[in-house]
């Protein structure tokens, strides 16, 4: 049986990572991985063109980018591999970049770029790959880990899970890293979609179907007080609801049967304005609306209301506040989720209970790891979840040389 210092399943961001790094240490390092290319999930990212991680990251403080049980679980291993470490190791491989919007830092031609940097890491460590190759069993005895595989036995005294969450199952998600993890009698936090589109009752959202397409800019919040979460960002509309930025980040966060509060036209002291319109314009309601939003959106508004259909000199005071009080305040309740098949993300995974912070092992499993997506660690959208993959591979990657 062949034997090695480490092996890696899942030849995705955080697993590529840190089996470089673990090999550039010097260790003999395996990685495999069941689907035939690597790093699935970087080609599709960013829009193609990866957003590989966030300025704003502040690892002291990592709750107010990332969600799980213990949002400040992933502190250590972010502070000791910051965003700036990987943009160091970005530019020391010549890949251009440039900033866009909060931060979010992205290759200026295409992820290849970023797949290219992780095998070269990978190749710089001498790491031996296996691919397309199936994992079918894992028995632990005397201290080492013997794994069957498509190719015949493999052994190393450590295994580290990188196998990722279970968004976009056709390229190659699978639950693998759960069941591993409920082998070895880890607790798992239950995996929800995150980071994904949320839908509507078809004939409630029917007036606002013929919106398909068309984004602007929002306040969205859920949550009751001390849970409430907001986000200022784009709102898309789409055929079965919503989506963009500003609904992907809050979907993070919402839970079923939870109402989603939705400010069409932040900052825009709609109630103010449209009283003073009245004072002076014979305009509809809707031309004058459509100086604070999308003119499609002023115009499906104001349908849902007889007394909004009308020349805004003409409207009641109070048919104007209604207005005003339900574009600013739009509360509604989602349905559901796009689920899986379109979710970035996966909430939940291995409760972070059971690792070490420092060096991501199984605390009652020895020479047992988990790394990026699989873990009960969850970032905003933003680069935020690959600078997770980069930091938690390098933790266990440092702790495997230190064994
Ligand atoms: P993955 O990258 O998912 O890798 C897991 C690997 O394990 C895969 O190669 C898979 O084939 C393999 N595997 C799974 N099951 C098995 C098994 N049974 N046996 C063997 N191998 C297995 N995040 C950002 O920060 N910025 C972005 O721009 C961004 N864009 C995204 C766009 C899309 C469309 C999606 C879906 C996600 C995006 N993300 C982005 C999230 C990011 O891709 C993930 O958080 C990140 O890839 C997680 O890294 P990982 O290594 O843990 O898992």
């Amino acid at each position: 049986m062949q034997t090695y210092d480490a092996i890696v399943i899942g030849a995705g961001a955080a697993g590529l990572f840190c089996a470089g790094i673990a090999g550039q240490l010097g260790l003999k390092v395996l990685l495999i991985d069941h689907a035939p290319q690597v790093a699935e999930k970087v080609r599709i990212s960013g829009g193609g063109r990866c957003n590989f991680t966030n300025r704003e990251l502040d690892p002291r403080a990592p709750h107010k980018h990332f969600l799980g049980e213990n949002p400040n679980f992933c502190r250590s291993a972010l502070s000791r591999y910051t965003a700036q470490d990987f943009i160091a190791l970005v530019q020391r491989h010549g890949i251009p970049y440039h900033e866009k919007h909060k931060g979010q830092l992205f290759g200026d031609r295409s992820s290849q770029d970023f797949i290219r940097l992780l095998l070269a890491e990978c190749e710089a460590g001498g790491v031996q790959r296996r691919q397309p190759c199936a994992v079918h069993g894992i028995a632990f005895s005397a201290g080492r880990y013997e794994i069957q595989t498509d190719g015949g036995p493999v052994a190393a005294p450590a295994l580290v899970v990188a196998t990722g969450g279970l968004s976009i199952p056709q390229i190659g998600a699978s639950d693998f890293g759960y069941r591993v993890a409920r082998q070895f009698g880890l607790r798992v936090v239950e995996p929800r979609p995150a980071l994904v589109p949320l839908t509507f009752d078809g004939e409630a959202w029917a007036p606002y179907a013929q919106l398909a397409g068309l984004s602007l800019p929002v306040r969205i919040e859920t949550g009751s007080k001390k849970e409430r979460m907001a986000f200022d960002e784009d709102l898309l509309f789409t055929h079965r609801g919503l989506s963009g930025p500003a609904v992907l980040q809050i979907s993070s966060y919402w839970r079923p049967q939870a109402p989603l509060r939705l400010d069409l036209a932040p900052g825009a002291a709609l109630e103010d304005q449209l009283r003073q319109a009245k004072a002076g314009s014979r305009k509809l309601i809707a031309n004058e609306l459509a100086a604070h939003v999308p003119a499609r959106l002023a115009d499906a508004w104001v349908r849902q209301d007889a007394g909004w259909q009308r020349p805004v000199n003409e409207a009641s005071d109070k048919a104007l506040a209604a207005l005003a009080g339900r574009l600013s305040g739009w509360e509604l309740v989602p349905t559901g989720t796009e689920g899986y098949r379109k979710a970035e993300v996966t909430a939940g995974g291995v409760d972070t209970r059971e690792l070490s912070s420092q060096t991501l092992e199984a605390q009652r499993q020895p020479g047992l790891y988990f790394i990026g997506e699989v873990v009960d660690v969850t970032g905003w959208l933003g680069g935020y979840n690959f600078q997770w993959a980069w930091s938690s591979g390098w933790a266990c990657a440092q702790a495997l040389a230190e064994r």
